[in-house]
């Protein structure tokens, strides 16, 4: 069943019921009311009669020394006659009728309950009428009677009928009318689900974009905020997923042409020299194609092997003094003189896992190295900023392109194919550079202009220390 539906049928059941139990009390409550009112009547009634027998008792000529059942029957005539809201009955000690106004119902129950003096009272009907009967214990003369009266009430048992009937009509005009109404206001009320359910809906087929449309600012109007919200992280979330897989089939799609590259050239030479004798110069370039492209399969599996090792990795950082970094790159390339190494830095401590870092800034430098010219020069910078300390590694080589520069850091990609795999490159080095500087919080950044060179610089979190500069 609907929600709006289930919100009508319990509406419709509380106002039935408010309606059916509140009409129930009111015309109950005008009844005993109006009830109260007519046995105070009865009662007020069956007092002036009995005042009105005891003195047309006293009044009886006194040549009469006793009442007789004839005078008392007179007297109860005279009564009747003399008001005509009552009907009467007076009886004898024995309970014997000596006087009963026509329709005066039989039987004597009323008076054999009653006590001595006290004036008692029941409803009773007859005849589908309702009556009132009220009866006391009296004394004429030397008489013990017993006066009744019944005081006719079906006016007010009519009009308790008549109000039930009255509210059962206003009950069901009112249901009618508070149906249509309610049909409307569940409708209205629960316009926001619906509109929740439609996104929902929408966002099972795929469609991640689609919003529920805010209608109130009450708690709906919340919920539809926060199904938004969580649509907006889902559908990112989607997106990043999505990103993901499709950087992963890159990567994949990149790895097996790497693969097959050096693989095509290595099964090229080794079939060379399996099927022909080759002259010893032919024999030793062929030789060492195997030898130079397996090397370079070598190098590519390491390398990814060292990023896949850094993604997984948890970074345990140190405490690195810097000139332990710019001497370690200084030693490596001691002795390789075709390009100048210039190195100017603060001195400082840096928060970093020390082989990692290593592994970057060899990384930069090596890339520096393929870009320039014999005679070159890269230039090494260590710089306190506030925001940490910053590395720069400079060159003034090749450069590359604007629209590469963000393309770089892609695994296997290379600006100039023929050129990198000429200086035995893969494309994976900035790749493993990006993947150990996210593991420390930090980015890899280019700028560069092509033909005038690069600069990669990064930045990584350090402790205060005295300025210092160094050159070399
Ligand atoms: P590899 O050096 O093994 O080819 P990298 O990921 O280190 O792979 O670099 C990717 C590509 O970016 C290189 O092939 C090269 O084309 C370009 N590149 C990197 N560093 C520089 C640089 N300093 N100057 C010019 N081009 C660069």
């Amino acid at each position: 069943m609907k929600f709006s539906y289930k919100i009508l049928l319990c509406s419709i059941t509380i106002l039935a019921a408010a309606f059916g139990f509140g009409g129930f009390f009111f015309v109950n409550y005008v009844f005993e009311s109006s009830m109260e009112r007519e046995i105070s009547q009865a009662m007020n009634d069956s007092s002036i009669l009995q005042f009105a027998l005891e003195t047309a008792a006293l009044n009886v000529p006194s040549k009469y020394d006793v009442l007789h059942d004839s005078t008392i029957g007179q007297i109860g005539a005279n009564l009747e006659s003399s008001q005509n809201s009552s009907l009467l009955r007076i009886s004898d000690e024995g309970l014997q009728t000596l006087y009963a106004s026509e329709g005066f119902v039989e039987g004597t129950e009323l008076l054999s309950n009653m006590e001595e003096q006290t004036r008692i009272y029941r409803i009773i009907d007859s005849n589908e009428r309702y009556y009132i009967q009220t009866g006391i214990a009296t004394t004429a003369m030397d008489r013990s009677l017993y006066l009744e009266t019944m005081r006719d009430v079906t006016d007010v048992f009519s009009e308790r009928d008549q109000g039930f009937s009255v509210y059962r009509r206003l009950t069901f005009i009112m249901l009618i009318c508070g149906s249509v109404a309610m049909y409307f206001m569940s409708h209205w009320l629960t316009k926001p689900i619906r509109l929740l359910a439609k996104a929902a809906g929408r966002m099972t087929e795929g469609d991640y974009a689609y919003r529920a449309e805010q209608i109130s600012r009450d708690e709906m109007g919340q919920l539809t905020g926060d199904f938004n919200r969580m649509a907006e992280a889902l559908e990112q979330t989607i997106h990043q997923l999505e990103d993901e897989v499709r950087a992963r089939e890159d990567f994949i799609a990149a790895f097996s042409h790497e693969l097959k590259t050096p693989l095509t050239a290595i099964i090229g030479y080794a079939d060379v020299l399996r099927s022909r004798k080759l002259d010893e110069e032919k024999h030793f370039l062929s030789a060492n194609y195997i030898y130079t492209e397996g090397k370079r399969l070598e190098t590519m599996s390491l390398r990814l092997l060292d990023i896949i090792v850094t993604k997984r990795n948890e970074l345990d950082a140190q405490r690195i003094d810097v000139a332990q970094l710019f001497t370690f790159i200084r030693d490596m390339y001691d002795g390789k003189d075709e390009v100048g190494l210039k190195f100017q830095y603060e001195q400082g401590f840096v928060w970093a896992e020390l082989n990692l870092i290593k592994t970057v800034l060899l990384n930069l430098v090596d890339n520096a190295y393929k870009a320039s010219e014999p005679g070159g020069t890269i230039e090494l910078y260590g710089i306190k900023q506030e925001d940490g300390y910053c590395f720069r590694v400079k060159d003034y080589g090749t450069g590359i392109p604007k629209e590469e520069c963000k393309k770089i850091m892609e695994a296997f990609y290379m600006v100039d194919k023929s050129r990198a795999r000429s200086k035995n490159g893969a494309g994976l080095g900035l790749a493993l550079c990006s993947e150990i500087l996210k593991l420390h919080g930090s980015e890899l950044i280019v700028e560069s202009e092509v033909g005038e060179g690069s600069c990669f610089y990064f930045l990584l979190g350090c402790e205060e220390v005295k300025n210092h500069e160094a050159e070399d």
